[in-house]
């Protein structure tokens, strides 16, 4: 089973055509970053559902994400919540959160998710004091790949035991890490796939939908 590279975009179509489907306010709002001038970087759908699908298998009471762009990934975690379930989303740059936090509203979801400013490894650390320790449900790295060890190191110890600890892009960003030799984003998603990997205190797994997603569940 040969997997060239036209079997591959012919199985991530196939994906994005059966498991892909979302509603138009997740359609809109990829217009309205478009039209915004975001970058096109978001989670495809198929991934989405995942995200949604695990949170869901959780208590779904608390979820934190680091790199919230349109809000896309964060409207599908948030869907995944229970209700009175909350979300913090880290975001760096201002024009990303304020373009966020709009369409966290227009998809009803302004209660349960809130947008926090700043670089994720200045926030994390008062996420943490102000939450503690074994609080969160689902943690959802998607920011810096050279920083994701380090935002490992600040979120593990608040996943609660059967929490889930995910990152986007574990097997590549734009091209595949494979073809990116010597590259510190590569190295960043490398090391933290070995840490989880090797980790007691986790059982782990990548899935290569999208660009690699790494699932990973607390003991
Ligand atoms: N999770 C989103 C995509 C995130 S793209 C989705 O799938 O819909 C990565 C985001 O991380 C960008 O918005 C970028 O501004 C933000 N980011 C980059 N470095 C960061 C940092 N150090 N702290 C917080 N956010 C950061
Ligand atoms: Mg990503």
């Amino acid at each position: 089973m040969d997997m060239t590279p036209e079997r591959w975009a012919f199985t991530r179509g196939y994906l994005a055509d059966v498991f892909g489907r979302e509603d138009g306010v997740l359609t809109e709002l990829k217009r309205a970053a478009q039209d915004a001038g975001l970058p096109d970087i978001a989670v495809s759908a198929d991934v989405g559902r995942l995200l949604s699908l695990l949170t869901s298998l959780t208590p779904g009471m608390l979820a934190i994400e680091v790199g919230t762009l349109a809000g896309y990934s964060g409207i599908w975690l948030a869907r995944g919540l229970r209700p009175g379930g909350k979300l913090i989303t880290l975001e760096l740059d201002e024009k990303h959160a304020d373009f966020a936090e709009q369409q966290f509203a227009r998809a009803g979801l302004a209660a349960q998710v809130e947008v926090r400013r700043g670089a994720a490894l200045e926030q994390l650390p008062r996420l943490a004091a102000e939450l503690g320790p074994r609080s969160v449900d689902v943690a959802f790295i998607d920011a810096d790949k050279r920083e994701y060890p380090a935002y490992f190191a600040q979120l593990r110890p608040l996943i609660k035991p059967g929490g889930l600890f995910l990152a986007d892009n574990v097997l590549g960003s734009s091209s595949w890490w494979i073809d990116q030799e010597g590259s510190p984003y590569r190295a960043g998603a490398d090391a933290l796939n070995r840490q989880l990997a090797a980790d007691p205190g986790f059982e782990a797994v990548a899935v290569p939908s999208r660009e690699g997603v790494l699932i990973a569940r607390r003991r």
